[in-house]
C-alpha cells in the first residue's frame, strides 16, 4: 500500500464534510475513482465520488437532504452552495455521490451486472473498477491511498491498464474498450500493450453496448484536445467500424488535385483544427463528417483525376444517419447536417456575390453562418492549405454586410399603420415623403425617435404642399442612401477589402 501525498487543500469543504460525517458515525469513507486520479495528476476533478461501508438507508439517515433514485445504491448527498448575493433565495446544491462498497456479480448479457451486491470490503469495490488508474481510494483524514493494482505507478508512467484480466473485464462490460480510448486521449496516456491486445480480440462485443452509452464516450473523445489521435486509435483497434463505418470508407480514398491526404486523414486533420481552436462539439462533428460523402461520389474525371460531384448532398445524408444512430439530440443533428450540406458554399471562390451570401445566410441561419465559416477553415487547414487572406476578409465583410440592419424608415418609432390609424392620414405618396423626411430628422438626432415627437412633426409637415413635401422626402431618401454607402464603406475598410 504505497502512499503518495495528496494535497488535501484541493478538496472542497463540502466534500470533507461528507466523509467526516460518515466517519463520525463509525463508517469508513473514501474518495474513489476519477477524483483520486485527478488529485494525483493535479487536475481539477469533474465530480467527487465517495464510497463507504454504510448502506443506502444508513447514508440517508446521516444527511439533511439526499436524493436516492437508482438501483445501484448511489445516494446523492446535497450540500447547499453558499452564494453571496443570493437574491432569489433558491438554494442550489453540490451533489456528492456516495455509494456503498459494491461487488459485481455475473454479467450474463455483457452489459449489466445481473445484480448489484453490496460488500463490507473496500477491496471488492476496487476490484470491479475498469482501469488501475481509476481503482484508487483515498482516506482524507488519514491521508492514505489504497492502491491494490499499482494505479499510482500507472499514473506516473501514463498508462491505461485494465484491472485484472482484460478479456474478462471487456466481456463483462464492453463499453470499457471505448473508455480506454477516452481516458487515453483525455489524459494523454498510452493504453498498455496487453490491454490494447485484448481490445483487438474482443472488439466485436461492442455490439452489445447501447448507442447512448457509446455516444457519451465518443463525445468525450471528440471533445478532447487529442480528438484526432482518439479517432485514429478507435480505427486502429477495430472499434470505429462498429460505431461509424462510414468514416472507414475514406481510408485510401485518394482525392488527387490539391489534396495530399486521403479522405480519412483529411477529415481527421479537419477535426484536429476544430479541437485546436476549442470549437464546440457540432463544429467538430461537422469537420469530421464534411467530406464523408466523397467515397460514394468519386468518379474518374476527364481533366481532373477524380470528381466528387454532389458529395455534400450524400455527406449530409450520411451525417444524419450517423447522428441519429448515436442518438444525438435533434438540434445538434440538424446543425451538423446543415453544416455538412452547405460546406462547399465558400469554396466556389470567385463567383460569390452578395446575393449568394444573402441566400446562404438565409439557408444556414443567421446564428450559424460563422459556424459554417469555421467548418470551412477546418476544411482548408485540413488539407494544409492556408486561406488567401484577402478572400477570407472579403467573405467576412460580405457576411457582415448581409447581417447588418439597413438604414430604413422601419427604424422609426411610427409607421404607416400608426399614421393612418392614430394620426388619421390618408394612404398615398404624401405618407412616403413624410416618412422619409422623418427619417432624415431622426438620423440627424436619434433622440427625436419617439411617437410624441414624430407625431408633432407629422402635423407640421402635413400642411406643406405636395411639391415642397416631395422635395423634403427625396432629400431624406438621398441622405439615407448616402449614409448606407458610408456604413458599408466603413465595413469594407475594417476588413481591408
Ligand atoms: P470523469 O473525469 O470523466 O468523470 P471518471 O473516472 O470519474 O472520469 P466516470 O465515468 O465518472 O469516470 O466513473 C467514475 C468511476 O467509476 C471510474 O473512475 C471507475 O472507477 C468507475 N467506473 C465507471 N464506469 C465503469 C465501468 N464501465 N466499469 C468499471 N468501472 C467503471
Ligand atoms: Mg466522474
Amino acid at each position: 500500500m504505497a502512499s503518495q501525498p495528496i494535497n488535501n487543500s484541493k478538496i472542497p469543504d463540502y466534500v470533507t464534510h461528507v466523509t467526516k460525517t460518515l466517519e463520525k458515525a463509525n463508517f469508513e469513507a473514501f474518495l474513489v475513482g476519477g477524483c483520486v486520479r485527478d488529485l494525483i495528476l493535479e487536475r481539477e476533478p469533474k465530480d467527487w465520488d465517495i464510497t463507504t461501508n454504510a448502506n443506502p438507508e444508513e447514508i440517508i439517515a446521516l444527511f439533511e437532504k439526499t436524493i436516492y433514485e437508482n438501483k445501484f445504491g448511489t445516494v446523492g448527498v446535497c450540500m447547499p452552495i453558499n452564494e453571496e448575493n443570493n437574491v432569489t433565495h433558491v438554494t442550489k446544491y453540490h451533489i456528492i455521490e456516495v455509494t456503498p462498497y459494491r461487488t459485481e456479480a455475473k454479467y450474463s448479457d455483457f452489459r449489466h451486472p445481473d445484480e448489484v451486491l453490496f460488500s463490507k470490503n473496500i477491496e471488492d469495490d476496487l476490484k470491479r473498477r475498469d482501469f488501475t488508474i481509476n481503482a484508487l481510494a483515498y482516506n482524507v483524514e488519514k491521508g492514505q491511498i489504497i492502491d491494490l493494482y499499482k494505479g499510482q505507478t500507472d499514473i506516473k508512467d501514463k498508462v491505461i491498464r485494465a484491472v485484472g484480466k482484460p478479456d474478462d473485464r471487456f466481456q463483462e462490460d464492453s463499453l470499457r474498450m471505448l473508455r480506454a480510448v477516452r481516458f487515453s486521449v483525455q489524459l494523454d496516456f498510452v493504453v498498455s500493450y496487453e490491454t490494447m491486445q485484448s481490445i483487438t480480440d474482443n472488439v466485436s462485443f461492442i455490439k452489445n453496448v447501447s448507442f447512448e452509452r457509446i455516444r457519451d464516450e465518443f463525445t468525450k473523445i471528440v471533445e478532447s484536445r487529442n480528438s484526432m489521435q482518439g479517432i485514429g486509435l478507435l480505427q486502429k483497434l477495430g472499434l470505429l467500424k462498429y460505431i461509424i463505418p462510414e468514416l472507414e470508407e475514406g481510408i485510401g480514398c485518394i482525392q488527387g488535385g490539391a489534396h495530399k491526404y486521403d479522405v480519412f486523414v483529411h477529415l481527421l486533420e479537419a477535426l484536429n483544427h476544430a479541437s485546436e481552436k476549442d470549437w464546440q462539439l457540432e463544429i467538430r462533428l461537422a469537420a469530421l463528417f464534411h467530406d464523408i460523402g466523397k467515397p460514394k461520389s468519386r468518379r474518374d474525371g476527364t481533366k481532373k483525376e477524380y470528381t466528387f460531384y454532389g458529395h455534400e448532398v450524400i455527406g449530409a445524408r450520411l451525417a444524419k444517419q450517423i447522428m441519429e444512430r448515436l442518438k444525438y439530440p435533434k438540434k445538434s443533428t440538424d446543425l451538423v447536417v446543415s453544416l455538412v450540406r452547405n460546406h462547399m458554399f465558400f469554396s466556389d471562390t470567385e463567383q460569390i456575390s452578395l446575393s449568394a451570401v444573402r441566400r446562404i445566410v438565409q439557408k444556414v441561419g443567421k446564428e450559424y453562418i460563422w459556424d459554417l465559416m469555421n467548418v470551412r477553415e477546418c476544411d482548408r487547414v485540413g488539407m494544409s492549405k492556408s486561406e488567401a487572406p484577402y478572400r477570407l476578409r472579403k467573405y467576412h465583410a460580405m457576411i457582415e454586410e448581409v447581417l447588418r440592419d439597413p438604414i430604413s424608415v422601419g427604424q422609426l418609432a411610427i409607421d404607416g399603420k400608426y399614421m393612418m390609424e392614430v394620426l388619421h392620414m390618408k394612404p398615398g405618396p404624401r405618407m412616403g415623403w413624410i416618412l422619409n423626411a422623418l427619417l432624415e430628422e431622426v438620423l440627424d438626432d436619434p433622440t427625436k425617435n419617439t411617437k410624441e415627437h414624430l407625431g408633432e412633426l407629422v402635423s407640421s409637415l402635413d400642411i406643406l404642399g405636395d411639391a415642397e413635401l416631395k422635395t423634403l422626402g427625396e432629400r431624406g431618401k438621398e441622405t439615407k442612401e448616402k449614409l448606407e454607402e458610408e456604413e458599408i464603406d466603413k465595413l469594407h475598410k475594417k476588413h481591408g477589402v
